[in-house]
């Protein structure tokens, strides 16, 4: 397998377009955009591989049919007709070959920020699009509060330094809401000040990792005594199972 590197290339105001690169290939995830990833294979005179799309919004797939008219390449997503271009489309625990990287890719269904939305896994890497964020989660646009919650669940049981590739740049705003859901982790502190570091220096935020999710993120922690009882403060009432404690952690959010 060539050694290869992840970078993130933006688009639109806080979408990261991660594209998997080589010396002479890369393959993209989630092109919102499509011109941010021709200039960047102009720029670095690299063939388009292969194109991964997590879900079906504009913001990630909107780049798909500008990039195939000049860039030929296999298109790996969902089972959904709204992203007509996708050539191959996986269910939940399919694996594919990444064209010319060769890392084997395991397919997620997650669905609740959309009723179709996937992730890809493989090579240690998670790319979770609108799912899951660093220290948040995706709006349930399309899914319920249970389905967002076994999303979730399923995905924290990946190994612990598993690299989380998010779709979006939340990071800093995702951990203010945490602190006032869990004011009692002390780990909210020193990520919030780490964090602003990279932001100051305009760096992503991002690879989180599993690990460091399961440790800040309130929406994997809704069984943690902190959370439940912010939680059943906001809602006005005792709450008792995760799903309930999501539900009302996310509509917190909605409104914070
Ligand atoms: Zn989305
Ligand atoms: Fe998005």
């Amino acid at each position: 397998m060539p050694a290869y590197q992840v970078i993130a290339l933006r688009a639109f105001a806080d979408n990261y377009i991660w594209t998997i690169r080589d010396a002479t290939h890369a393959a993209v995830v989630d092109p919102g955009d499509a011109q941010p990833v021709l200039d960047y294979l102009a720029r670095e005179k690299l063939q388009l591989a292969a194109i991964l799309n997590t879900h079906h919004h504009a913001d990630h797939v909107g780049g798909n049919a500008a990039l195939l008219a000049r860039h030929p390449a296999p298109v790996y997503g969902p089972h959904d007709e709204r992203i007509p271009e996708v050539s191959t489309r996986l269910a939940d625990g399919e694996h594919f070959t990444l064209p010319h990287f060769g890392i084997d890719m395991e397919t997620l269904e997650i669905p609740g920020h959309t009723r179709s939305h996937v992730a890809f896994f493989g090579g240690g890497m998670l790319f979770c699009g609108d799912t899951l964020f660093a220290a948040g989660c995706g709006r349930l646009f399309e899914g319920t509060p249970r389905q967002m919650h076994d999303s979730l669940t399923r995905l924290s049981r990946l190994p612990d330094d598993t690299r989380v590739y998010c779709g979006h740049e939340y990071t800093l705003s995702n951990i203010r809401f945490a602190r006032a859901a869990e004011p009692d982790n002390t780990r909210l502190p020193e990520l919030e000040t780490r964090m602003q570091v990279l932001r100051d220096q305009d760096q992503p935020t991002l690879p989180s990792t599993i690990g460091q999710e399961k440790a800040t993120n309130p929406f994997l922690r809704v069984n943690e005594p902190g959370i439940i009882s912010s939680a059943s403060a906001r809602a006005e009432k005792k709450l008792s199972d995760p799903v309930s404690v999501l539900a009302a952690i996310r509509d917190w959010k909605n409104n914070f």
